[in-house]
This record gives structure tokens, sequence and C-alpha cells, in this order.
């Protein structure tokens, strides 16, 4: 339907609210951005004030683009959305938010159609629409950040499972007697392969002394994070590197329990840890061609996210176009 529009005259809004940054875009029907507003996610100020702050710079880039009509807004929320009602069940990066109902507010402050989606879902849909995914009916999207996540597209629908909590990719189990998880569980992906991983690991051998070449940097910038663990196994340490290559073992070891399972055309790997591709790609790939069957007899592609950070704000752009009006259960195929 969107696609015999003219671009100049209607767009959609997407929402990327993060825990740190709160970005806001219009799209048009080709998945280019007209405007854009990013601004901090003011989270200690409560959800009044993040609600405000969003509502405030969708009309600032709605009085950019006078001539244009806005079709609805997509936010892709980090945690558990109830799809149904359209309220956050669970987020950790947003505490005060559970049960509140945010899409409802958010519709009758601006008058509009709103559709709430999980971050990494929304990444997918992204993906799907205008990045790596364009020609496939199907893929499996991980987002490898703070945390994983996961979204599924099936035969060119999100899998929301029952009742949307689908694609929880990190808190697979890949060591069942391994590390403890945020979540509880020992062993999960996220404890081996998250930035929050590639710190703890990096710590962990600077406290036995192993890197002094990590200690040294740890201490001249005044923090450990992936990134500097990342220019280190650049630079050849020994330490970096065993750490990226259990970084891309532990995501081959998901992978190829997914690929068994779905036998997908495509597997993207998102999020601020894709940016260290090179690092840990071989161990990855090395690792899915040893355990999956299915990815050793079929043309399957695992690839880095073709949109980066723009993955979550485009796909949430792309919400309102995928869903029928007010009947969030249904959705339509990419
Ligand atoms: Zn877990």
């Amino acid at each position: 339907m969107a696609a015999q529009q003219n671009p100049a005259d209607e767009f959609t809004i997407g929402i990327d609210l993060g825990g740190t940054n709160l970005r806001i875009a219009a799209v048009d029907a080709q998945g280019r951005i007209l405007e854009r507003i990013t601004l901090d996610t003011e989270v200690k100020e409560g959800r009044e004030r993040v609600v405000a702050d969003m509502c405030a710079a969708i009309a600032e880039i709605e009085s950019r683009l006078p001539q244009a009509n806005m079709l609805g807004i997509g936010i892709g929320v980090p945690g558990i959305i109830n799809l149904a009602n359209g309220r956050v069940r669970q987020s950790p990066n947003l505490p005060g938010w559970s049960e509140f109902p945010v899409r409802d507010d958010i519709e009758r402050r601006l008058r509009t159609h709103v559709i709430l989606e999980n971050d990494a879902n929304a990444a997918a849909v992204g993906e799907k629409w205008v990045g790596a995914g364009r020609n496939v009916s199907g893929l499996c999207m991980m987002t490898v950040g703070t945390g994983i996540g996961g979204g599924l597209i099936l035969n060119g629908r999100i899998w929301h499972g029952m009742d949307g909590m689908a694609g929880e990719l990190g808190h697979m189990t890949i060591d069942p007697n391994g590390a403890l998880c945020g979540c509880g569980n020992l062993g999960c992906i996220e404890a081996y392969a998250s930035a929050g991983a590639i710190t703890h690991m990096a710590m962990a051998a600077i406290r036995v002394g192993r890197s002094p070449e990590l200690a040294r940097a740890a201490e001249d910038l005044g923090e450990l994070t992936a990134e500097i663990v990342y220019i280190k196994a650049k630079q050849g340490d020994v330490v970096a590197r065993e750490i990226f290559e259990m970084v891309g073992r532990s995501l081959g070891v998901g992978l190829a329990n997914m690929i068994n399972v779905f036998n997908l055309p495509l597997y993207v790997i998102g999020g601020g840890v894709a940016r260290g591709w090179d690092a840990f790609a071989p161990s990855l790939m090395a690792e899915v061609r040893k355990r999956s069957l299915v990815a050793r007899s079929t043309p399957t592609r695992i690839v880095p996210s073709a949109l980066g950070a723009e993955a979550g704000l485009l796909g949430a752009a792309y919400l309102p176009r995928m869903y029928e009006e007010g009947e969030h259960g249904k959705n339509r195929r990419l």
C-alpha cells in the first residue's frame, strides 16, 4: 500500500527508546530518514518526563515536515512487551515502566496510531525491510550489546510466540554448568558473548595478572570497555584475542542450534559488539561449520547487520506500515 504513495506526502515515526539515548526519526516509505532528533533518555526523571520528551520531539519533527502526513508511530523498547495491551511488562533499563500503558498514553496525547515492539524484534524488522534481509523471507537477528537480544522473522512475519516473549536468544544455554547470567540461569550466551561478558572476562584476566596490556589500558583510560578489548585484540594482545574467540565460539554454538532448528537462509549479528565482527567472525564460522549439519549442507548466510545502530530505529518506523490499525495481534507480512 505505502509503496505507491509519494514519499514526500507521508512518513512514519520510528522511536528507539534506549536506556541511554532516545532516538526519534521521521522515515519515508523507502526507509529514508527525513528528520531525526536524538535526546538523552532521562530515565531518572521518571517515565512521565521521558514520554513528554518523546511527544515534544515528535511534534517538533512533524513541524519540520508541514506538507506531509504522519501515518503512525512505532517504538522499540528494551524489554518484554505485552503486545495485547501495549504495556511494558518488564525492562531492566526502564525501571518504573512495568505495566505503564505507554501505547495508550501516547495515542491519547498525539491522537495517532502507536505500536510497541521489543527492540531486537524492531531491529530484525529493520534488517528485513531495508537491510541485510531485504531478499529473504525469514531471518534470525541477534543483537549483541550490553546484553543479547534476538528477533525471528519467519515467512515474513515477526515470530512473537504465545505472548510476545519469543526470540530471547541471549538466554539460550550453551554450557549447562557455565557462568551465571543476569537471568538467573547458568551458561547463557549472554554470559559469554555480550559487551558485558567481554569486560567481565577482561577484568577477570586482569585480576589474575594474565594481561598487563589490558590492565594498562584500563588504567590509562580510567575504564575498561568491550571496545578497548577489541582494539587490544586487533593490536595482537593474546588475552584480548582469546576473549573475542570466546565471543565467536559462543555465538557459533548458539547459531548452530538455531540453524539446525530453523534452517533459515540468513542470520544477522547486530548490536555494538557486531562492530568487532572481524575479531570474532572466524571462530564463529568455524564453530557453526563444526556443529551444524544444516549449515554445512545449505547456503546458510551469517552476516553483520547492514544498518548498524539504525536497525532498531528503522524497524520501529516500519511497524505502523506492518500492522492493521488497532489489531496488534495480526501482523502483515514484511
Ligand atoms: Zn540468561
